[in-house]
């Protein structure tokens, strides 16, 4: 019973996750009523709108139109079910809600970095209000920094991050790191506090790297190994993340 209760949860959020992808990348108003066709601009019926089943039983074609439903969204809904189902695993009470608010900023994060490279304010703002509202109100910490070793660890991290990135231009004459990445690190290092931070860095930066090695050599783009875009953005949300499982399975398991 409980099962289906998080494969539900995973579900809904997953969905809202995806359709909410899609609108903000092709500039839609972030939140809609009802789910329209991206293609001709019908109201999708309910029983045509059921998450990955419809997507399957639809062999991912719209029943208005006939045209391709973009696998974004079984990507994402199934993502988001496993996320879900490693959330209300670890986490209980106030944690539970803070970790399954943060986890769907983060799916939005990962997906719209992911496939369209870049990162909306917007949602960065709406990640800073969970993180206040979670310092203020509750005792989720998974890193045990507290409020002073945060805020040098977020200013640093911005400082540092903002250099790296005018010597690279300087340099290459472009931008290696986007602003949004250097705003969201700012705000991840404020939870990872200084002691964590380093981890933050060196893994997000390891899958950014193997990102652009499976690019070149794996699906073979022509581009010059240097030019190949890296979601950096995704890799410190799937960071950041892993960390606060790991730590929460060595401190539950240790
Ligand atoms: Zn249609």
């Amino acid at each position: 019973m409980f099962v289906i209760f998080i494969l539900i949860v995973g579900l809904i959020i997953g969905s809202f996750v995806a359709s909410t992808v899609e609108r903000l990348a092709h500039n839609k108003p972030f939140l809609s009523p009802r789910s329209m066709c991206p293609h001709c601009g019908e109201i999708i019926k309910l029983k045509n709108n059921i998450p990955i089943i419809s997507y399957f039983i639809q062999k991912a074609k719209t029943v208005c139109c006939q045209k391709k439903i973009s696998s974004i969204y079984p990507i994402i809904e199934i993502t988001s079910v496993f996320i879900f189902f490693i959330n209300f695993t670890l986490f209980s009470g106030q944690s539970l809600l803070i970790i399954s608010l943060l986890t769907t900023v983060f799916l939005l994060i990962f997906f719209i970095d992911f496939y369209y490279f870049i990162i909306f304010d917007n949602i960065l703002f709406v990640l800073i209000i969970i993180s206040i509202f979670s310092f203020l109100m509750n005792n989720f910490n998974p890193f045990e920094t507290d409020i002073y070793y945060s805020f040098f660890a977020s200013v640093g991290a911005i400082l540092i991050f903002y250099t790296i990135n005018r010597i690279f231009f300087i340099i290459r004459k472009k931008n290696g790191l986007g602003i949004g990445d250097i705003k969201l690190i700012g705000i991840l290092a404020f939870w990872t506090g200084l002691s964590y931070l380093p981890y933050l860095i060196i893994f997000s930066s390891l899958l950014a790297i193997l990102h652009v090695i499976m690019n070149k050599y794996i699906l073979q783009n022509s581009n010059d190994i240097l030019s190949i875009q890296s979601p950096y953005g995704s890799y410190l949300v799937t960071s950041f993340l892993s960390m606060i499982y790991l730590k929460n399975i060595l401190v539950t398991f240790a």
